[in-house]
C-alpha cells in the first residue's frame, strides 16, 4: 500500500517536472509551480519565496505581460532574514506543525487554519535563494519524521527551473531594453502597441500615445559633447518616467525620441499627461554652470478617432502616424509644446 503510494507520488512528479521543463516564460512556470502541483499531490496552500535583493526579479516580471499581482504567492524579499530562520536541520527540508510565530511570514494569507507545512530550501550555488513552502489543513500531512528524500529532490528540480526561467526571462529583458536609458526599446513597444490595442478594444476604452523628441538636440551634442548627449537623454527618459503611471508604457524608439503608451487615455487625460512631461523637462537644470536648456515637443494621439472595425495592424499604424504628424506641427509651431492629433495645424493650448 505504502509502495503504491509512493510510485504514484513518483509518477506525479515526473509530469510536474516534465511541465516545469517545458514552460516558456517564468510567469508559465510560477504558476505550474504555484497552481497545478497543489492538486496532484494533495497541498492545501503553496507560496515560493524568493530573495530578490536588486528587485531584478521585480523588474522580470513586471516586463512580461502578467502583472505581478497575478502571484499573490509569490513573496519576494529584500534579504536572507526572512527565511533563513525556517531551516532548523542545516539547509534541508523542514517539515512539521504550523507554529504561528515564525510561519505566518510564508503564509500570510491563509484564511483557514493551517495543520502542518513543509518548508523546503531553494539553494543555488550552494547559496539559499528562497524556499518553496507547502502547508496543508491537516496535521498529519507533514510530519517531522517523514521521508524528505521526495522534497529535497523536488526542491532541486524547482531551484533549477527558476534558475533557468530567470535567465531565459533576463536575455528577453535584454533585447527589449534600451541600453544607454535602461528604458525599452522600440522592438518592445511595437509588441506592446498591439497588446495594449487589443486590450484597449476588448474593454472599449481609448489608448493614448506620445511622441516625443527632444527639441534642437543636434546642438546640445554640437556645443557639449556627445557624453553631455547621452546625460540628457538618460536623465530625460527618467524625467518621462516619473509622469507616467505604473500601467503606462515609456520607450525609447529612435535616437533622441520617446514614445509612450497611455492605458485608458482619452485625449484630455493624455494631454494632460503630456504637459506634465514637458514641463518638467522645461523645469530641469542640467547644470547651474552650464547654460543649457533642454526641452521637448510632444505629438499626442489617442485611437478615439480611430475606427475600431479596422484590424489592429492598421490602428497601430494609425495612432503611430497621428502622434508622429502631431510632432512634426509642434516643431513647427516653434517647438517646446504639445500639440495634438486633433488641433488640425493649430495649437492646443494645454490647460
Ligand atoms: P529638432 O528640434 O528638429 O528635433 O532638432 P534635433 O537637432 O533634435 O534633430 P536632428 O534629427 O537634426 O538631430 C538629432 C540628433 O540626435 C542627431 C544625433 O547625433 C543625436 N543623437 C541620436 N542618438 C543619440 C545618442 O544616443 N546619443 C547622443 N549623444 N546623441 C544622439
Ligand atoms: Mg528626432
Ligand atoms: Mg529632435
Amino acid at each position: 500500500m505504502e509502495a503504491r503510494r509512493n510510485d504514484e507520488r513518483w509518477r506525479r512528479f515526473q509530469t510536474l517536472e516534465l511541465n516545469l521543463m517545458r514552460s516558456r516564460s517564468l510567469p508559465e512556470m510560477l504558476r505550474t509551480i504555484l497552481y497545478d502541483s497543489r492538486a496532484g499531490f494533495g497541498w492545501d496552500m503553496i507560496t515560493l519565496t524568493l530573495i530578490d535583493p536588486e528587485y531584478e526579479i521585480h523588474r522580470l516580471l513586471d516586463s512580461t505581460s502578467t502583472p505581478r499581482a497575478d502571484f499573490p504567492e509569490l513573496l519576494l524579499c529584500e534579504d536572507l532574514n526572512h527565511i533563513d530562520s525556517l531551516f532548523e536541520h542545516g539547509r534541508r527540508p523542514t517539515l512539521g506543525s504550523y507554529r504561528a510565530r515564525i510561519h505566518t511570514a510564508i503564509f500570510p494569507k491563509s484564511e483557514q487554519r493551517i495543520g502542518s507545512v513543509a518548508i523546503l530550501p531553494l539553494i543555488r550555488n550552494r547559496k539559499l535563494v528562497g524556499s518553496l513552502n507547502l502547508a496543508s489543513y491537516n496535521r498529519d500531512k507533514f510530519r517531522e519524521d517523514s521521508a524528505t528524500d521526495f522534497m529535497e529532490h523536488l526542491a532541486a528540480v524547482v531551484s533549477v527551473c527558476l534558475e533557468t526561467a530567470e535567465n531565459r526571462e533576463r536575455l528577453r529583458f535584454i533585447g527589449l531594453t534600451d541600453g544607454l536609458t535602461g528604458v525599452n526599446n522600440r522592438r518592445f513597444f511595437d509588441q506592446r502597441l498591439h497588446e495594449e490595442l487589443e486590450r484597449a478594444r476588448r474593454d472599449s476604452v481609448s489608448l493614448g500615445c506620445l511622441f516625443i523628441d527632444l527639441d534642437r538636440f543636434k546642438k546640445i551634442n554640437d556645443t557639449y559633447g556627445h557624453q553631455a548627449g547621452d546625460d540628457v537623454l538618460r536623465h530625460v527618459a527618467q524625467l518621462i518616467r516619473e509622469q507616467l503611471r505604473t500601467i503606462d508604457v515609456v520607450a525609447r524608439y529612435g535616437g533622441e525620441e520617446f514614445a509612450v503608451l497611455l492605458a485608458q487615455a482619452d485625449i484630455n487625460l493624455a494631454m494632460e499627461i503630456a504637459e506634465r512631461i514637458r514641463k518638467s523637462i522645461e523645469q530641469w537644470e542640467y547644470d547651474p554652470e552650464i547654460e543649457m536648456q533642454v526641452c521637448v515637443s510632444v505629438g499626442v494621439a489617442t485611437t478615439e478617432h480611430i475606427g475600431s472595425s479596422e484590424n489592429i495592424e492598421e490602428i497601430a499604424h494609425k495612432l503611430v502616424k497621428a502622434a508622429d504628424e502631431a510632432v512634426y506641427r509642434a516643431k513647427e509651431s516653434g517647438r517646446n509644446q504639445v500639440v495634438s492629433y486633433y488641433a488640425e495645424g493649430e495649437q492646443l493650448s494645454p490647460s
